[in-house]
């Protein structure tokens, strides 16, 4: 408090008479909406959650990746994508040239939905306010809807995922690339199939890659 009043008493004594705060202060914005999120009693959520998962990652992210919500071990510490999934997810920001700290990783309920079901509407309707606050916060170039609930949640879309994959859309000015949740590819029977989602999911990232190459992500 002292320091900040020393500061204050510097730029009066040099004649300024106002202070321009930089505008986005993004890092603290979100922390604080990260806190709110944390104290959420909103819907049924809460009730079960071990944790509740704000997301985390970079506050000016060139990508933001949205999921459904968190599964059992993300519940357990409080972190997105840190399961299986997660691990594959990980592998794939990694060979795009990122990591988990140059990025954003949220998703569309900040509470574990329990035995990992698909949240409800009305629990995505009590959520779904945090994640628009966090897109306007944080301002990512290009969002990676991760799967068919965070891509029709987010764009009102109902086109199932193989049909919007490979597609970009647009989210109040954000291009939006949908693709496969890596949890899919976890449940798929064969390495044919484990190698051709992947595959397409590496192309999807490529037009992820690309939006932000040519600057209209
Ligand atoms: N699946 C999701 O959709 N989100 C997570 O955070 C983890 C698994």
């Amino acid at each position: 408090m002292v320091e900040v009043r020393a500061c204050l008493d510097f730029f009066q004594s040099i004649g300024a008479s106002f202070l321009v705060l930089k505008p986005g202060e993004a890092g603290s914005e979100i922390r604080a909406l990260q806190q709110e999120i944390k104290n959420c009693r909103l819907c049924r959520l809460h009730s079960t959650r071990l944790n509740p998962v704000p997301g985390e990652g970079t506050s000016r992210p060139p990508i933001m990746f949205v999921g459904e919500g968190p599964g059992e071990t993300e519940d357990r510490f409080g972190r997105p994508f840190i399961g299986n999934a997660g691990q594959l997810l990980d592998r794939l920001i990694e060979r795009m040239g990122f990591s988990r700290k140059s990025v954003f990783i949220g998703n569309i309920v900040k509470c574990r939905p329990p035995n990992n079901r698909e949240p409800a509407l009305d629990e995505v309707a009590a959520c779904l306010p945090f994640l628009l606050r966090q897109i306007d916060i944080l301002k990512p170039r290009v969002i990676v809807c991760l799967g068919r609930t965070a891509f029709m949640h987010l764009t009102a879309s109902d086109l199932s995922i193989s049909k919007a994959r490979g597609r970009v859309f647009d989210f109040r000015g954000i291009k939006v690339v949908p693709t496969y949740h890596p949890a899919y590819i976890l449940h798929k029977k064969s390495a044919e199939e484990v190698k051709k989602t992947k595959w397409e999911v590496w192309n999807d990232m490529q037009v992820v890659l690309e939006l932000l190459k040519s600057g209209s992500g």
